[in-house]
């Protein structure tokens, strides 16, 4: 059978989807019931309405997230809607949980209006102790989650942006220390101006990289000065325009020392992989066909190519899971009010110092024996490695501490042995 027919069989079979509610408590005896409902359940009420923090201490709060979308850029089928999008959230809680144990309530909103879906996601806050916006298009996105920042004293994080940005941030540290380039000199072209692009630029800033050293494309081609001056790039490209001649995503790539596709497959020939600077860095990231494929770029020239995709057949797989699960861990348990700049720097930084550090046998042998040695072809750590969760939580939360993010403290090293046990 194909993997639609098993993927069908797998959802359908008894009971229908892949979720459900476990109660933590006991509840075998009148007792119980009447502690968890019904009289007793008003003394954590009171508790908390004396002090909303207490929510922390008192309900399922404080490890809840909730997957949020609209479904209107669903991964690799569009806007297919809310319904639709059911199975992809409920499968993100899966992988909450399977990763770091967190649990999701999955909310799809049958909204079209951007201000309608903030409306309703702003007044979730008592439920969740962070957000996870998921699959909703750009731009709307930007403004969506910006505004639901404000509002909300709860991270809010939108995985298809900061989650791509992050991982391949990594993998960008990675690589410029391996072809012994300074993050301040690359000059970076990007294939694609949405959601995981504009964020994925945005934050290689954050990491050391230069605004006036990016050149962004999208499907007219370069944004440029002159395309803004003729309203042709909405106000996140303008961000990226550069004072260049207008010109295709080849023009864009001849010199440049890394490029970064998330846009659409098979954009990307052997002719423009020659004409990038010396060992160049080459992540083509568009699903599930990437810009170019590994064989050709690596084929292309005699030096190192760095490449990585978004495909599990490859070395240096760019995949969310690497991040999200572990960014939420640190983040919920120190009670943080958001996920902010310097929390996703520290989770970035802490997946490449692990790709640099020795792979476990069990790791090793997960992925079919084949040599994990921090080098070209293995730039960030495997999604199966469970070091990610004891390096990348902690250093989170230690980054929400230091940055004023945290609303409770946590000694980092006892909080890293509780992660391990
Ligand atoms: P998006 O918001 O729809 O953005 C797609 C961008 O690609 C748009 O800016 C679009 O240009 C551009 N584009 C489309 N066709 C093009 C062409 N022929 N030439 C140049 N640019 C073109 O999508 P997204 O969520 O950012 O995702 C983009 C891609 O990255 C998808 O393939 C997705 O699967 C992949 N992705 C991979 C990972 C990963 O590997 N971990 C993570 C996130 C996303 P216009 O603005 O002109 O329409
Ligand atoms: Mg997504």
């Amino acid at each position: 059978m194909g993997l639609d027919e098993d993927s069908l069989e797998y959802h359908k079979e008894e009971p229908p989807g892949k979720i459900e509610i476990a109660t933590t408590k006991p509840t075998n005896t009148q007792r119980d019931l009447s502690l968890a409902y019904s009289p007793g359940v008003a003394a954590p009420c009171r508790e908390i309405d004396d002090d909303p923090e207490k929510a922390y201490s008192y309900t399922a709060k404080g490890n809840l997230v909730g997957v949020v979308s609209n479904g209107s850029a669903v991964l690799g089928l569009g806007d297919i809607g809310a319904q639709a999008s059911k199975p992809v959230m409920e499968g993100k809680g899966v992988l909450f949980k399977r990763f770091a144990d967190i649990d999701v309530f999955d909310l799809e909103f049958d909204h079209d209006d951007p201000e309608a879906f903030v409306e309703s996601v702003a007044a979730l806050g008592p439920t969740f102790g962070g957000i996870n916006l998921e699959d909703i298009s750009a731009p709307e996105c930007f403004v969506i989650e910006e505004r639901l920042r404000e509002r909300m004293d709860v991270p809010v994080f939108h995985d298809d942006q900061h989650g791509t940005a992050i991982i391949s941030g990594a993998a960008l540290l990675n690589a410029a220390e391996i072809v012994d380039k300074d993050l301040s000199d690359l000059k970076i072209v990007f294939s694609g101006a949405g959601a995981s692009a504009i964020a994925t630029a945005r934050f290689y800033v954050s990491l050391g990289a230069k605004t006036e050293n990016i050149r962004m494309c999208d499907s007219s081609g370069i944004i440029t000065q002159e395309r803004v001056e003729r309203d042709d790039a909405n106000e996140y490209k303008r961000e990226f325009a550069s004072d260049v001649p207008e010109g295709d995503l080849a023009d864009a790539m001849e010199g440049a020392d890394v490029f970064v596709g998330l846009s659409v497959g098979g954009l990307v020939d052997e002719e423009m992989v020659r004409s990038m600077a010396a060992d160049p860095v080459i992540f083509a990231m568009a699903n599930p066909d990437p810009e170019i494929d590994y064989e050709t770029a690596k084929q292309a020239r005699d030096d190192t190519v760095i490449m990585a995709t978004g495909r599990s057949d490859y070395p240096n797989q760019v995949n969310n899971v690497l991040g999200f699960p572990f960014i939420f861990r640190g983040a919920l348990d120190v009670r943080a009010s958001e996920i902010n700049e310097s929390m996703k720097v520290a989770a970035a930084e802490a997946l490449a110092e692990l790709a640099r550090q020795d792979v476990p046998d069990a790791v090793v042998k997960a992925y079919g024996d084949q040599p994990l040695q921090f080098g070209p072809e293995y730039i960030i750590p495997k999604p199966l490695d469970p070091r990610v969760l004891f390096e990348v939580a902690p250093a989170v939360a230690q980054a929400a501490i230091d940055s004023g993010a945290a609303r409770s403290d946590l000694d980092i090293d006892e909080y890293t042995e509780t992660l391990e046990a």
